[in-house]
């Protein structure tokens, strides 16, 4: 739900006082209406500084994916650009060609068969890129349906329960059943024979995660091609896989060249990823590639003038800042293949090591070691411990670090864990600084009687691992007895947590 009025304590209606005290007018300001006069840049700027003070410390976060860190020339250049729109591809020619140059070296480094006829577009996060290839999975279904004769009003989309929120979103958001593979003893994300067993002919895609949110492991998406060949052929049903390559589609090219994953694999449609992920750009930008023109029904594309003639755009928005596109080419420039892989070795040595090393601190059991994403997940070995995830989350956020703890999805609710995302400017000078932290809160933690937190009060710390609004596994249900992600059916647990 939206941001609500925060009353609680009877702090919320108060004004907000200014402080320092500047010797100047006005000495407070109403704290949630628009103030009825002006004010000195200096005095606002103030306020506004001083109530961010308080924020987290973006390069202790260790719950995110999204950069914390670019170099102070991208920095320059995003200035540079703050007032370019995406969108004024007429206005701003040079953007959109930078834009469109990004889309080739990415349609290149994810091995489009002809680089030149793949197309592509930026967003503002893998979100949005998600929305726009689930959308021309949609449509293209539909058209296959429709030439066909057959009925095209109950579309369903097939994905591991590990996906990240954005694809619960888009089936909620543009009405395609979802239906979620659970996990299942040590299988924590999609398995191929489990995603074909819930495929038929209205299913209008598989989504692959490369790198889960959960616990940063590949899903194996040649092994996922391979069982729908394998459907196709006993069936005629063919079913195209979209990448969700939020995180791995920017570290897999550099870091495992020989992984079979991306547009190699004929039956992978599309790929997106989040430019300000690993592709090392401040937040607000992320990028979706087709293979070819025929994975992206040209009804989805609109025209939009450029130097007189018409530039085709595809995208939720329409105003969008340029300023991270330009940030984005840059670092392609700046790194080159090299550079990319140079930064992401340092975050995966880092995740390898400091995984390893928590791994024989003793109390802690692995899920994942670091070694696919630069992320990996860990829990409490000893079920009857006197502490559990929750606390060693919350140890740690006395030390300033952030470290979510959170509960697993259908069929593995009985695990919590804790995961630590390695992104770059996370040295191995901080990794040993969370180790010597890790190291040193265990010993209180042991000496308690019993776990001090739990799951649901620390809900709001999940990042983006929250459990679905949708039932699990349900291969036959049926949409309009239950709608995706009816309002109906969402649990109260799921929705709780300030997200
Ligand atoms: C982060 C993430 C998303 C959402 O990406 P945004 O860029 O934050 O919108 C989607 N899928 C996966 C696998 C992710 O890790």
């Amino acid at each position: 739900m939206p941001p609500r009025h925060p009353r609680r304590d009877g702090r919320g209606g108060h004004d907000l006082e200014i402080n320092p005290i500047f010797s100047r007018e006005p000495l407070t300001v109403p704290r949630y209406a628009l103030p009825a006069g002006e004010m000195e840049p200096g005095t606002a700027y103030q306020i506004v500084h001083d109530e961010l003070m308080l924020d987290g410390n973006a390069r202790l976060n260790l719950a995110t994916f999204v950069s914390t860190w670019a170099e102070p020339e991208s920095g320059t250049l995003m200035a540079e650009c703050a007032a370019k729109n995406m969108i004024d591809k007429d206005e701003y020619p040079r953007t959109a060609e930078l834009e469109l140059r990004c889309v080739h070296m990415l349609a290149r480094l994810w091995h489009a068969p002809d680089p030149r006829r793949a197309v592509g577009c930026s967003t503002t996060g893998s979100s949005e890129a998600a929305m726009l290839g689930g959308l021309a999975l949609k449509r293209r279904w539909r058209h296959r349906r429709r030439a066909a004769g057959e009925p095209a009003d109950r579309p369903n989309i097939v994905m591991g329960v590990n996906v990240q929120i954005c694809w619960e979103k888009f089936a909620d958001y543009f009405e395609v059943e979802p239906r979620y593979v659970p996990m299942e003893g040590d299988r924590f994300h999609l398995g191929a024979a489990e995603a074909v067993e819930l495929c038929d002919e209205n299913t209008i895609g598989v989504v692959a995660v490369l790198g889960s949110t959960f616990d940063g492991s590949y899903e194996p998406v040649a092994e996922i091609a391979e069982a729908l060949d394998d459907l196709e052929r006993r069936t005629g049903v063919d079913v195209p896989i979209h990448v969700d390559g939020a995180s791995g589609a920017m570290v897999a090219p550099f870091l495992d060249p020989d992984l079979r994953w991306d547009f190699r694999l004929p039956r992978v449609a599309s790929v997106n990823t989040s430019g300000h992920k690993y592709g090392l750009v401040m937040p607000g930008v992320g990028w979706a590639v087709w293979r070819d023109e025929s994975a992206l029904p040209e009804d989805l594309v609109f025209r939009v003038n450029y130097l007189g003639g018409d530039m085709p755009t595809f995208a939720l928005n329409f105003s969008r800042p340029g300023a991270q596109v330009v940030a984005q080419y840059y670092n392609f420039l700046r790194l080159g293949f090299a550079g990319y892989q140079r930064v992401q070795r340092t975050c995966r040595d880092t995740a390898v090591r400091l995984a390893s090393a928590i791994g024989t601190l003793g109390p802690f059991a692995l899920l994942t070691d670091g070694a696919d994403l630069p992320v990996f997940a860990f829990r409490v070995k000893d079920g009857d411990a006197p502490f559990n995830v929750f606390d060693v989350s919350a140890a740690l956020r006395e030390r300033g670090w952030l470290v979510p703890a959170y509960t697993f999805p259908a069929n593995r609710t009985d695990l919590a864990v804790l995961r630590v995302v390695v992104r770059n400017g996370f040295s191995h000078d901080l990794a040993d600084m969370l180790l010597d932290d890790l190291r040193r809160v265990v010993p209180r933690l042991e000496a308690q009687r019993e776990p001090q937190h739990d799951a649901a009060a620390d809900a709001g710390f999940a990042h983006g691992t929250e459990p679905k609004r949708t039932p699990v596994g349900g291969k036959k249900q049926d949409v309009s007895e239950a709608p995706a992600g009816g309002r109906g059916r969402s649990s109260r647990s799921a929705r709780a947590g300030p997200r």
